[in-house]
């Protein structure tokens, strides 16, 4: 396998680029080696510039959930084009697609469209504390909720695999109303409400995906909630990675809770810049122009970008993949635990339905210290193997891996040569 071109456009994307690439996570500092550049992808696999094709498992970090160039979705955002690409007043498409989004949410009485996972948090947090009018926020160790300045504190995702532990650049006051819990213990929650009497609320990805997958335990999420509502704070749900994709209603949907401000992205966009956030009328009453909670956005609801959401959604609901994506991922957990087995290698295997990840570490990972023992010398060597075996992953031992509706059983099957491949590469290791 040749990555000539790749490592060309790697060098000269140093130059006006940042590490050559526009998001750190796609970097390949942890597992050694360059990015691959992209040249096209289609249905279940990608194809890189030097045409070497993979299976892809990183599916623009989840986004695309029904594979690549939907031929649905492309015929609907190509309708949308010809209408023009934005205007700065509404459209009928975004009545459309909040409706959908909607339905899906019971909690969601109204939503605001955004475009950004990122800013679809800012803005949640934001009218948290708007509604309850305190100003601290309570959020879990290794969850990731984009890059405001404020929960870029003990953060997943980029910042786990570069290991920082923190941003520079986020000053102290930005900071000092987060307060930080551990994942799965409800305990470490209550103890801030014993210190603080202003939190606004807690924060939580109710499936975590950027420490790898990490599975809320027992009752977590409801017992959580509970006692939230004891308190008068409220629940955010981050759902920007679940949200359509765990169930067409997201985690909250799956799991049976429901949150009094939910945040979305990536699927919600299709592969277009979409984010939002929304809650039942009496929160939503407090966003301008109903009320004084400011937030706003140029290209916020975006013809073209609500057009890829509105067809995305509509052929996802259509499909209900969710079923599938469970066994798929049943499989591939089995293909993995067997393989290590078979070469003598630790591995720990968490999934919940379209979201899945191997640990190189023994015992469970139900939090981030636990998903911190794993060796990611080993994941390095392991992702290279799959990568010459066709198969793309991220870049990081803390991210999920994503399956699209679009993977066949022959793609599984590739998949599985390549783990033989990339376990006996460990072993030797
Ligand atoms: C990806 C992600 C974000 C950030 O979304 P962007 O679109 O990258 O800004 C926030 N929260 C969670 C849970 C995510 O997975």
């Amino acid at each position: 396998m040749k990555f000539n071109k790749s490592q060309k456009l790697y060098e000269e994307g140093l130059v006006h680029l940042v590490g050559a690439v526009n998001s750190p996570v796609r970097a390949f500092t942890s597992v050694g080696g360059n990015p691959l550049f992209i040249k096209k992808a289609k249905g279940s696999k990608i194809t890189d510039v030097d045409g070497n094709e993979y299976i892809d498992l990183v599916l623009s970090y989840g986004p695309m959930i029904l594979g690549h160039r939907h031929k649905k979705v492309q015929k609907g955002v190509e309708k949308a084009l010809k209408n023009g690409y934005s205007f700065g007043a509404s459209t009928e498409n975004e009545i459309i697609l909040a409706k959908i989004v909607c339905d899906a949410f019971p909690g969601m009485d109204k939503v605001r469209f955004v475009n950004s996972g990122t800013e679809a948090v800012i803005s949640g947090v934001r009218l948290a504390r708007a509604f309850t009018g305190k100003d601290k926020i309570i959020k879990f160790a290794g969850c990731y909720h984009g890059h405001q300045d404020s929960l870029l504190v003990a953060a997943g995702s980029g910042l786990a695999t570069l290991s920082l532990p923190g941003s520079k650049g986020v000053p102290e006051g930005a900071v000092k109303n987060t307060l930080i819990s551990t994942y799965n213990d409800l305990e470490s929650v209550k103890k801030h409400f014993e210190d603080h009497n202003d939190i606004a609320g807690v924060i939580i990805e109710p499936i975590c995906g950027n420490m790898g997958v990490v599975i809320p335990q027992n009752n977590f999420l409801i017992e959580l909630k509970e006692f939230l509502q004891t308190k008068g704070a409220l629940l955010i749900a981050d759902e920007v990675m679940t949200g359509f994709r765990s169930k067409f209603g997201g985690a909250q949907e799956l799991l049976g809770v429901e949150a009094d401000i939910t945040c979305l992205g990536k699927v919600i966009g299709g592969g277009f810049p979409v984010g939002a956030y929304g809650a039942r009328n009496e929160i939503m009453q407090e966003v301008a122009p109903l009320g004084g909670m400011y937030q706003a956005g140029t290209l916020s609801g975006n013809p073209i970008a609500m057009a890829g959401g509105i067809s995305t959604l509509t052929e996802v609901k259509r499909q209900n993949p969710y079923d599938q994506f469970n066994e798929t991922a049943a499989i591939l957990e089995v293909i993995l635990l067997e393989t290590a087995k078979k070469y003598n290698v630790d591995l720990v295997v968490n999934r919940f339905g379209s979201m899945m990840n191997p640990f190189f570490t023994k015992g469970k990972v139900t939090n981030f210290d636990e998903a911190q023992t794993s060796d990611t010398k080993k994941f390095a060597i392991f992702f290279w193997e799959m990568i010459k075996n066709g198969v793309f992953l991220p870049p990081s031992q803390f991210e999920a891996w994503f399956l699209s509706s679009a993977i066949s059983d022959k793609d599984i099957k590739k998949i599985a040569e390549a783990v033989d491949k990339a376990m006996l590469a460990v072993s030797k290791m």
